[in-house]
């Protein structure tokens, strides 16, 4: 007579938690111009559920430093914010690449749709703080350097 082992083997099968009614979890998302579908009942697709506040958060700085420039276009230097997004800016890419002409600074950080007397004006109110040194070329452009 030989013994023969019986081994069961359960197999338990899970009941998909969304049932017959998966579709109706679908949802589009939230953020303009995006098609993709959302998970979880989210109200953004996963790209945009991780990105949406970095991006409010840029848009804002944005939008502040887009004010302040206006301010300082029309009222000058007393308009700067030396804690601002823009100050930071000038200050890090001082910090990185060493002094620097104004006429430079406006390429490098302002951007061509500024002009030069509103680096100036930033020039002048870091100056102010003590936060840069101003200095001159032979050519006579102004040179702005961390303090
Ligand atoms: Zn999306």
């Amino acid at each position: 007579m030989s013994s023969s082992k019986v081994i069961r083997v359960y197999s338990v099968e899970r009941v998909p938690s969304g049932g017959m009614g998966a579709g109706n979890r679908t949802r589009r998302c939230a953020t303009d111009n995006c098609d993709l579908t959302t998970r979880e009942g989210k109200a953004h697709c996963p790209e945009h559920v991780e990105h949406l506040p970095y991006v409010q958060r840029v848009l804002r700085d944005l939008a502040l430093m887009e004010d302040e420039l206006e301010r300082v276009r029309l009222f000058g230097w007393k308009e700067v914010d030396v804690n601002g997004q823009r100050c930071r800016e000038i200050l890090m890419h001082l910090s990185t690449h060493g002094a620097r002409t104004e006429e430079r600074l406006l390429r490098e950080v302002f951007g061509s749709s500024c002009d030069l007397s509103i680096v100036s004006s930033y020039a002048d109110a870091l100056h102010m703080k003590r936060m840069v040194i101003l200095g001159q070329t032979t050519r006579g452009s102004t040179v702005v350097s961390l303090a």
